[in-house]
């Protein structure tokens, strides 16, 4: 008899569907036998601007020095992120800190440090897709509470949380919706979550936000020893190949954190570059500007096109194909003119599709595909 490896595996991951990227450039080039030149990505929320001048250089640097680990203490790093998330209302010092291959290393991390099998975590619906896969991973159930026009409700969210509830995701803004909270309605959910139930307020998108009432999690940290804050490099810092990202909190969790953390988890490059990138507000600053300047391009573009959206605060917008035409095939005919956007049924909104801000060109060159694909 052949041994079945499907029950071999842990409960967890039997069930377990993979996460979804977005379609990589080179793929859809051989698949269309074009060059790669000629393909618009814009499925990834990633930076369109290119990595920044100094970060490259730090890599450079770093090559000579390929034979060797990298710092898994990640020292240089951690100080320039204390010096950047410091002000002179609260301090922020390395043992507060927890470095991820991505951001999404933190959320596997807290999911493991702080939940069991048989737990529960709580999301709101159409959250990003991370949070149930970690929690799954280790045989928790992950409660999604209905959305509220699409962002977080999260006077549902607090209805959700049971006595098996040990993490709380909010994602601040979230993806892929962009919908936003204030802080007033954070810190009034802050203070009613039991204290012993995490909570993990994803901003991967923080630096995009120009609302005079967003909240800066940091900020919050010294009045929630229950808070975590997750924030990355691989969007407005453009360094998402590296996989670079980190968690900031009390020392007590960090060490909590860090104690299931790789050793070596991000490589010197992504050290060297991250650490080089913080010091690039030229870099952060044209990034912001390109992608407001793309959104106004992008929905000025739905306006026309009648397309309704859902308003974002992020690098992306979710917009709404018309009533009869399929999502999905919206998104194969875009492919089939060389542009990838990200379809976003597995977030419960089949009738959307999620698209990046680019640069002006590569904005141009999707909104021709899409007036053409759907005239
Ligand atoms: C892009 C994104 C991240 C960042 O992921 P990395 O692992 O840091 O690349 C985290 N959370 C959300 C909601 C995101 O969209």
């Amino acid at each position: 008899m052949a041994v079945d490896f499907q029950q071999l595996a842990v409960e967890g991951v039997r069930g377990l569907m993979p996460y979804q990227p977005g379609k990589p450039i080179d793929e859809l080039a051989r698949e269309l036998g074009l060059k790669e030149a000629d393909i618009v990505k814009l499925a990834s929320n990633e930076n369109p601007l290119g990595p920044s001048p100094k970060a490259l250089a730090a890599i450079q640097a770093e090559l000579a020095d390929l034979t060797r680990y990298p710092d898994g203490a990640g020292f240089e790093l951690k100080k320039a992120l204390c010096n950047k998330l410091s002000t002179d209302a609260y301090n922020i010092g390395p043992e507060q800190i927890t470095l991820g291959n991505g951001s999404s290393d933190i959320l596997d991390f807290i999911t493991r440090v702080f939940v069991n099998d048989g737990d529960d975590v709580v999301v709101s619906q159409h959250a990003f897709a991370i949070y149930g896969l970690v929690a799954r991973m280790v045989g928790a159930h992950c409660i999604a509470a209905p959305a509220k026009n699409y962002g977080h409700d999260l006077d549902a969210m607090l209805a959700a949380i049971t006595e098996k509830t040990r993490i709380v995701f909010i994602t601040n803004p979230n993806n892929p919706t962009g919908t936003w909270l204030g802080k007033t309605e954070l810190v009034n959910f802050l203070d009613q979550v039991p204290e012993n139930v995490l909570v993990l307020l994803d901003e991967a998108y923080f630096e995009y936000v120009n609302e005079a009432d967003f909240p800066d999690g940091i900020e919050l940290l010294p009045h929630y020893p229950n808070l975590v804050i997750t924030r990355t490099f691989s969007k407005a810092y453009g360094l998402a190949s590296l996989r670079v990202g980190y968690g900031v909190s009390s020392p007590e969790l960090a060490d909590l954190l860090n104690r299931v953390r790789p050793p070596f988890n991000v490589d010197s490059f992504a050290l060297a570059a991250a650490t080089a990138a913080l010091t690039d507000d030229d870099y952060v600053a044209q990034s912001i500007a390109i992608n407001n300047a793309g959104m106004q391009q992008l929905t000025a573009a739905f306006k026309a096109l009648e397309l309704s959206f859902i308003p974002s605060v992020g690098n992306f917008v979710a917009f709404r194909v018309p009533d009869g035409v399929n999502a999905m095939d919206v998104y194969k005919q875009l492919l089939a003119r060389g542009v990838i956007v990200r379809p976003v049924a597995n977030y419960e909104m089949p009738e959307y599709l999620r698209v990046s801000i680019g640069t002006e060109a590569e904005n141009t060159a999707f909104i021709y595909a899409l007036t053409a694909v759907l005239s």
